[in-house]
Protein backbone atom coordinates (compact mmCIF):
# COMPACT_ATOMS: atom_id res chain seq x y z
CA UNK A 1 0.00 0.00 0.00
CA UNK A 2 1.31 3.31 -1.01
CA UNK A 3 1.43 6.18 1.21
CA UNK A 4 -1.49 7.43 -0.96
CA UNK A 5 -3.57 4.97 -0.02
CA UNK A 6 -3.38 4.16 3.15
CA UNK A 7 -3.61 8.01 3.98
CA UNK A 8 -7.16 7.31 2.10
CA UNK A 9 -7.83 4.14 4.09
CA UNK A 10 -6.74 5.96 7.19
CA UNK A 11 -9.10 9.34 6.53
CA UNK A 12 -12.01 6.64 5.70
CA UNK A 13 -12.39 5.16 8.54
CA UNK A 14 -11.21 8.05 11.38
CA UNK A 15 -12.65 11.00 9.91
CA UNK A 16 -16.37 10.06 7.73
CA UNK A 17 -19.45 8.01 8.87
CA UNK A 18 -18.96 4.76 6.84
CA UNK A 19 -21.45 5.49 3.96
CA UNK A 20 -23.02 8.51 5.95
CA UNK A 21 -24.02 11.15 4.30
CA UNK A 22 -26.21 14.25 5.56
CA UNK A 23 -29.80 13.58 4.56
CA UNK A 24 -30.48 17.43 3.92
CA UNK A 25 -27.50 18.71 2.04
CA UNK A 26 -26.04 15.32 0.59
CA UNK A 27 -22.00 16.38 2.61
CA UNK A 28 -20.34 13.38 3.84
CA UNK A 29 -20.89 13.15 7.26
CA UNK A 30 -17.63 13.52 9.82
CA UNK A 31 -17.14 11.11 12.57
CA UNK A 32 -17.86 14.92 14.59
CA UNK A 33 -21.36 15.06 13.25
CA UNK A 34 -24.53 13.16 14.30
CA UNK A 35 -27.02 12.36 11.64
CA UNK A 36 -27.30 15.69 10.18
CA UNK A 37 -23.83 18.26 9.05
CA UNK A 38 -23.12 21.04 11.83
CA UNK A 39 -24.37 23.02 9.26
CA UNK A 40 -27.52 21.79 8.62
CA UNK A 41 -28.41 21.01 12.30
CA UNK A 42 -27.74 24.49 13.30
CA UNK A 43 -30.21 25.44 10.36
CA UNK A 44 -32.88 23.69 11.01
CA UNK A 45 -35.76 25.42 11.28
CA UNK A 46 -36.57 25.24 14.53
CA UNK A 47 -40.44 27.05 15.61
CA UNK A 48 -40.22 29.87 18.25
CA UNK A 49 -43.15 32.00 16.96
CA UNK A 50 -45.87 32.24 19.13
CA UNK A 51 -47.42 28.74 18.67
CA UNK A 52 -51.07 27.60 19.12
CA UNK A 53 -52.03 25.99 22.74
CA UNK A 54 -53.84 23.20 20.85
CA UNK A 55 -51.38 22.30 18.15
CA UNK A 56 -48.17 23.91 18.87
CA UNK A 57 -47.86 24.91 14.96
CA UNK A 58 -46.31 28.80 14.31
CA UNK A 59 -49.23 31.38 15.02
CA UNK A 60 -48.41 35.36 13.90
CA UNK A 61 -50.56 37.13 16.20
CA UNK A 62 -49.99 35.66 20.02
CA UNK A 63 -53.15 37.74 21.31
CA UNK A 64 -55.08 34.56 20.01
CA UNK A 65 -53.59 31.48 21.42
CA UNK A 66 -54.89 29.62 18.92
CA UNK A 67 -54.59 29.18 15.15
CA UNK A 68 -57.27 29.35 12.63
CA UNK A 69 -58.28 25.84 11.55
CA UNK A 70 -58.19 24.81 15.18
CA UNK A 71 -60.60 27.36 16.17
CA UNK A 72 -62.99 26.89 13.20
CA UNK A 73 -62.95 23.51 13.11
CA UNK A 74 -62.96 22.71 17.33
CA UNK A 75 -60.11 20.11 16.85
CA UNK A 76 -59.94 18.01 20.00
CA UNK A 77 -56.80 18.64 21.35
CA UNK A 78 -56.24 19.26 24.63
CA UNK A 79 -52.52 20.92 23.43
CA UNK A 80 -49.97 20.46 21.46
CA UNK A 81 -45.91 20.65 20.34
CA UNK A 82 -44.65 20.79 17.09
CA UNK A 83 -40.70 20.79 16.71
CA UNK A 84 -39.71 22.24 12.92
CA UNK A 85 -41.64 24.14 10.29
CA UNK A 86 -42.51 22.32 7.12
CA UNK A 87 -40.55 23.76 5.11
CA UNK A 88 -37.26 23.68 3.52
CA UNK A 89 -34.77 21.64 5.12
CA UNK A 90 -37.79 20.90 7.68
CA UNK A 91 -39.68 19.06 4.77
CA UNK A 92 -36.44 17.63 3.63
CA UNK A 93 -35.76 15.74 6.94
CA UNK A 94 -39.29 14.40 6.95
CA UNK A 95 -39.20 12.60 3.80
CA UNK A 96 -35.35 11.85 4.25
CA UNK A 97 -37.44 9.76 7.49
CA UNK A 98 -40.28 8.87 5.71
CA UNK A 99 -38.64 7.29 2.10
CA UNK A 100 -34.82 7.02 2.40
CA UNK A 101 -35.17 3.78 4.95
CA UNK A 102 -33.60 6.36 8.09
CA UNK A 103 -35.37 4.91 10.92
CA UNK A 104 -32.60 6.11 13.46
CA UNK A 105 -32.88 9.53 11.91
CA UNK A 106 -36.48 9.45 13.29
CA UNK A 107 -35.01 8.45 16.67
CA UNK A 108 -32.69 10.82 17.09
CA UNK A 109 -34.75 14.02 16.00
CA UNK A 110 -37.52 12.61 18.20
CA UNK A 111 -35.00 12.68 21.21
CA UNK A 112 -34.28 16.28 20.50
CA UNK A 113 -37.93 17.03 20.36
CA UNK A 114 -38.43 15.09 23.99
CA UNK A 115 -36.00 16.91 25.56
CA UNK A 116 -36.71 20.36 24.17
CA UNK A 117 -40.90 19.36 24.65
CA UNK A 118 -40.00 18.54 28.86
CA UNK A 119 -40.46 22.34 29.40
CA UNK A 120 -44.28 22.02 28.98
CA UNK A 121 -46.23 21.41 32.16
CA UNK A 122 -48.93 19.10 30.39
CA UNK A 123 -45.71 16.49 29.66
CA UNK A 124 -45.41 15.05 32.95
CA UNK A 125 -49.57 14.54 32.87
CA UNK A 126 -49.20 12.09 29.74
CA UNK A 127 -49.77 8.46 30.75
CA UNK A 128 -49.08 6.56 27.08
CA UNK A 129 -47.65 8.23 23.81
CA UNK A 130 -49.36 6.39 21.25
CA UNK A 131 -47.92 7.11 17.38
CA UNK A 132 -50.57 7.37 14.20
CA UNK A 133 -50.33 3.81 12.87
CA UNK A 134 -49.78 3.36 8.98
CA UNK A 135 -51.70 0.58 7.08
CA UNK A 136 -49.94 -2.57 7.42
CA UNK A 137 -49.75 -2.67 3.71
CA UNK A 138 -47.84 1.04 4.05
CA UNK A 139 -46.11 -0.31 6.76
CA UNK A 140 -43.90 -3.67 5.28
CA UNK A 141 -43.76 -1.38 2.34
CA UNK A 142 -41.32 0.79 4.20
CA UNK A 143 -40.15 -1.73 6.52
CA UNK A 144 -41.10 0.60 9.54
CA UNK A 145 -43.14 3.49 10.82
CA UNK A 146 -41.97 6.76 10.88
CA UNK A 147 -44.03 8.06 13.62
CA UNK A 148 -43.07 5.28 15.54
CA UNK A 149 -39.82 5.93 15.40
CA UNK A 150 -40.15 9.68 16.45
CA UNK A 151 -42.17 8.60 19.89
CA UNK A 152 -39.56 6.10 20.55
CA UNK A 153 -36.97 9.08 20.56
CA UNK A 154 -39.38 12.00 22.20
CA UNK A 155 -39.65 8.88 24.91
CA UNK A 156 -35.92 8.72 25.20
CA UNK A 157 -35.39 12.33 25.09
CA UNK A 158 -38.19 12.91 28.06
CA UNK A 159 -36.14 10.08 29.88
CA UNK A 160 -32.67 11.70 29.44
CA UNK A 161 -33.89 14.65 30.95
CA UNK A 162 -34.65 13.14 34.20
CA UNK A 163 -38.60 13.29 33.62
CA UNK A 164 -41.07 10.22 33.88
CA UNK A 165 -41.06 8.30 30.50
CA UNK A 166 -44.50 7.39 29.58
CA UNK A 167 -45.33 4.06 28.11
CA UNK A 168 -45.45 3.56 24.26
CA UNK A 169 -47.87 1.80 23.36
CA UNK A 170 -47.96 0.49 19.38
CA UNK A 171 -50.56 -1.96 19.26
CA UNK A 172 -53.52 0.38 20.44
CA UNK A 173 -54.54 2.45 17.55
CA UNK A 174 -55.07 0.65 14.41
CA UNK A 175 -55.02 1.80 10.73
CA UNK A 176 -57.96 -0.39 9.58
CA UNK A 177 -58.57 1.26 6.34
CA UNK A 178 -55.61 1.93 3.84
CA UNK A 179 -56.95 5.43 3.20
CA UNK A 180 -55.20 6.84 -0.18
CA UNK A 181 -53.02 10.01 -0.48
CA UNK A 182 -53.94 13.18 0.64
CA UNK A 183 -52.41 15.31 -1.28
CA UNK A 184 -54.30 17.64 -3.23
CA UNK A 185 -57.51 17.12 -1.65
CA UNK A 186 -59.34 19.86 0.55
CA UNK A 187 -59.70 20.06 4.23
CA UNK A 188 -63.72 18.56 4.04
CA UNK A 189 -62.76 15.88 1.57
CA UNK A 190 -59.84 14.60 4.09
CA UNK A 191 -61.84 14.28 6.65
CA UNK A 192 -64.67 12.18 4.51
CA UNK A 193 -61.75 10.37 3.94
CA UNK A 194 -60.67 9.37 7.31
CA UNK A 195 -64.03 8.56 8.97
CA UNK A 196 -63.99 5.49 10.34
CA UNK A 197 -59.86 4.59 9.35
CA UNK A 198 -58.89 3.95 12.72
CA UNK A 199 -60.35 1.16 15.33
CA UNK A 200 -58.99 0.87 18.84
CA UNK A 201 -57.73 -2.25 20.48
CA UNK A 202 -57.02 -3.43 24.12
CA UNK A 203 -59.56 -0.39 24.74
CA UNK A 204 -58.93 -1.04 28.86
CA UNK A 205 -55.25 0.75 28.53
CA UNK A 206 -56.67 3.79 27.56
CA UNK A 207 -60.07 3.97 30.21
CA UNK A 208 -58.95 8.01 31.57
CA UNK A 209 -55.70 7.84 30.57
CA UNK A 210 -53.81 11.33 29.11
CA UNK A 211 -52.37 10.03 25.82
CA UNK A 212 -49.94 12.21 23.70
CA UNK A 213 -50.06 11.10 19.80
CA UNK A 214 -47.15 11.53 17.92
CA UNK A 215 -47.19 11.97 13.94
CA UNK A 216 -44.97 13.13 11.40
CA UNK A 217 -46.74 16.28 9.91
CA UNK A 218 -49.16 18.53 11.26
CA UNK A 219 -50.97 20.19 7.78
CA UNK A 220 -55.27 20.58 8.20
CA UNK A 221 -54.98 18.39 11.33
CA UNK A 222 -57.83 15.84 9.61
CA UNK A 223 -55.21 12.86 10.04
CA UNK A 224 -54.84 13.67 13.99
CA UNK A 225 -58.49 15.34 14.77
CA UNK A 226 -60.14 12.07 13.46
CA UNK A 227 -57.11 9.42 15.56
CA UNK A 228 -57.70 11.70 18.82
CA UNK A 229 -61.89 11.71 18.19
CA UNK A 230 -61.40 7.78 17.99
CA UNK A 231 -59.36 7.89 20.93
CA UNK A 232 -61.41 9.65 23.10
CA UNK A 233 -64.63 8.03 21.72
CA UNK A 234 -63.25 4.62 22.94
CA UNK A 235 -62.36 6.21 26.98
CA UNK A 236 -59.20 7.96 27.01
CA UNK A 237 -59.43 11.44 29.13
CA UNK A 238 -57.37 13.75 26.92
CA UNK A 239 -55.01 13.65 24.15
CA UNK A 240 -51.81 15.94 23.50
CA UNK A 241 -50.08 16.05 20.06
CA UNK A 242 -46.98 15.91 19.52
CA UNK A 243 -45.43 16.78 15.60
CA UNK A 244 -41.98 16.73 13.94
CA UNK A 245 -43.35 18.81 11.36
CA UNK A 246 -45.99 22.09 10.93
CA UNK A 247 -47.37 23.94 8.45
CA UNK A 248 -48.19 27.38 9.56
CA UNK A 249 -51.48 28.64 9.67
ZN1 LIG B 1 -26.06 19.00 5.71
ZN1 LIG C 1 -53.86 24.93 16.29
Amino acid sequence: MNLKQTLLTFLENNLFLKNGTCPICGKVLFVTDRFLCHQCEDDLPIINNPTCIRCGRPIFDADRHVCIPCAKLNLPFSGGYAYLNYKDSGKKLVHAIKFNDRPHLGIWVGTQMGVDMARFPWVNGVDLIIPVPLHSNRQSERGYNQSEKIAQGIREGLSQNNHRAPELATDILIRSRDTPHQIGQGREERLCNLTGAFNVEHIETIQNKTILLVDDVLTTGATLAETSLTLLEAGAAQVFIATLCAVAE
